[in-house]
């Protein structure tokens, strides 16, 4: 009996040994691409002379490499302090309409790119003032209008909130990302959401972290909340979540 209890723990000692592993090899290579992008052009630059016609196409991949390691080191560092539990949820007043509008904002130029719509369905009787961590949330809903945008051609990218419940103190909304893209395999929707995933790595284009999903899940479960995923190749996917949050009734005019 003894020793099947070793045995157990000898293969989850093993187990987390070969993720740690895998995570550092995964992670050297992750950065030194784009690095060895980064430095290789910027030596190519210091030999051309400075008018060459190259320096605004050097420039311009020396620009996605810097993005993408930024983007790399930035997911590693949120994964880590997330499994290190040392996210915690800040809990200041928002406006939830004027954060979705920003978000909006931020997205058009990649859709107008791609020619795809980017559909924002805001309910229009969010209260103004949502305690909550505006930041963390942003990021999740960044990440899914992100990936929804990048992993569609045709069609369009669509981002729901729906009021579902409101009462005194509290306020259950519904959050839907929905793409029109080309849909993740049944067998590969459990494992996305681990991370370092990617479903379709040879596509150098749309070559992300493998984090992202990861991040939204784990920053998820701070909310309390969990996220689910509806998808079928060559149609499009569906990913929703559900959010309680605290919030304040309309301002009522305060004496000074
Ligand atoms: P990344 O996008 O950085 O690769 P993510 O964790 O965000 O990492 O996503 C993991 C994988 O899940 C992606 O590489 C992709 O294969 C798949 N995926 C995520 N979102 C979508 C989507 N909207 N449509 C199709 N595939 C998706």
């Amino acid at each position: 009996e003894q020793n099947i209890a070793l045995e157990k723990q000898k293969t989850i000692a093993e187990n987390a040994t070969k993720a740690k592993s895998d995570f550092l090899s995964m992670m050297s290579h992750e950065i030194r691409t784009p690095l060895n992008g980064i430095v290789g052009i910027v030596h190519i630059m210091m030999d051309e002379d400075q008018n060459s016609k190259n320096r605004n196409e050097l420039l311009t991949t020396l620009k996605f490499s810097s993005d993408h390691l930024m983007a790399v080191v930035n997911d590693v560092l949120d994964f880590s302090k997330i499994n290190a539990d040392h996210i915690q949820l800040d809990a200041f007043a928002f406006d939830p309409g004027l954060l979705f509008e920003n978000l909006r904002k931020t997205f058009v130029p990649r859709a107008d790119e791609k020619k795809i719509s980017l559909i924002f369905d805001i309910d229009s009787k969010l209260p103004s003032h949502i305690i909550s961590d505006s930041v963390r949330l942003n990021q999740i809903i960044t990440n899914l209008i992100h990936n929804a945008i990048k992993f569609t051609e045709t069609g369009y990218v669509k981002f729901t909130v729906r009021e579902i419940a409101r009462e005194e103190k509290t306020l259950l909304l519904h959050f839907t990302v929905e793409d029109t893209g080309i849909g993740i395999p049944v067998e590969e929707q459990p494992t996305i959401f681990e991370s370092f995933t990617q479903v379709r790595q040879e596509d150098n284009e749309n070559k992300g972290t493998g984090l992202g999903l990861a991040i939204s899940k784990e920053l998820l479960l701070l909310f309390k909340s969990e996220i689910f995923l509806k998808s079928e190749p060559g149609k499009g996917s569906v990913f929703s979540f559900e959010i309680q949050f605290p919030y304040l009734e309309e301002e009522v005019a305060v004496k000074p």
